[in-house]
């Protein structure tokens, strides 16, 4: 990986924290967790959503306005009325958003709205769009695309980084494989690798790889044993009525649920969990 110029570690201790928001950071001591619906659909839907998640150790929302749909018949997300649920859910919790950019004509609103651009697996390689969102200063969330290598993964980044933006997390989605049980099969080796190659945060979404909620507690929490920095979460308060991704969201209290049972994994990494939002100072 000799053209990793930017995103290679300069000496083996160092690592990169990403400021979201401006008291949530990616890549510091404390396990950041992202969680959220697949897709925002409702403005209650994600009020229910942002009540519960804002009273335990979980500091970003993710909720996706412009989904990448299989079907073109499937529902493609609410756009712009989307990120005004996610602005006046970050309003109202103090929570950082998270939302993907599908492309490059959808940079300019979504940063207005969002905290965080996330580029989602089927964009991995769209180099016209890692390019546009390096000239932007938000921070970018990089999932690894469907059957991308490590190499290519990393240099997608020095993509972003390349064109000028140094605020990049990583994050392991699962890769294709010949096995149909699971959605995808979540890399863990690339995790270590990752954390060993890169000086950027790597987070794990449990969620699309398993594509089955009951793996996903277990995945979360080996996540962590291996050293990632974060969790991506898919949940919904009644996951079997979501309109996308229904049966890998977990509902509000597995979510909870799985949260504190990250602590004793957090603790034996040397790690912590970050903070509730709730009942924390209001940024201005
Ligand atoms: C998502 O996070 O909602 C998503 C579409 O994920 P991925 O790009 O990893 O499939
Ligand atoms: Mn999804």
């Amino acid at each position: 990986m000799k053209d990793a110029k930017l995103v290679a570690k300069s000496h083996v201790n160092q690592r990169s924290s990403i400021q979201i928001s401006e008291r949530v950071a990616i890549g510091n001591q404390e396990i950041i967790v992202i969680a959220g619906p697949c897709a925002v659909e409702t403005y209650d839907q994600m009020a229910t959503i942002t009540q519960r998640l804002c009273q335990v150790p979980i500091q970003a929302l993710r909720g996706g306005v412009y989904k990448p749909r299989t079907s073109p018949y499937s529902f493609q997300g609410l756009g712009v009325e989307g990120l005004k649920i996610l602005a006046a859910m970050r309003q109202q919790s103090g929570m950082p958003v998270v939302t993907e950019v599908m492309a490059i004509s959808q940079i300019e609103e979504i940063a207005h709205y969002a905290d965080m651009l996330q580029i989602g697996s089927r964009n991995m390689q769209n180099f016209d769009l890692l390019k546009a969102l390096g000239q932007v200063q938000k921070p970018v969330l990089l999932k690894r695309g469907l059957a991308a290598t490590i190499e290519e993964f990393v240099m997608a980044a020095e993509y972003i980084l390349a064109h000028g933006n140094p605020n990049v997390v990583l994050c392991e989605r699962g890769i294709r494989s010949f096995d149909t049980y699971t959605r995808n099969v979540l890399d863990l080796g690339a995790v270590v690798a990752l954390k060993q190659l890169t000086h950027l945060p790597v987070i794990v979404d449990p969620s699309h790889a398993a594509g089955k909620r009951e793996l996903v507690p277990d995945l979360a929490r080996a996540a962590i044993a291996a050293g990632a920095d974060g969790l991506m979460i898919e949940c919904h308060p009644e996951p079997e009525q979501s309109v996308s991704d229904a049966r890998q969201a977990l509902s509000l209290d597995d979510i909870v649920n799985l949260t504190h049972s990250l602590k004793p994994i957090a603790a034996a990494v040397g790690r912590s969990l970050g903070t509730a939002t709730v009942g924390l100072p209001r940024a201005a």
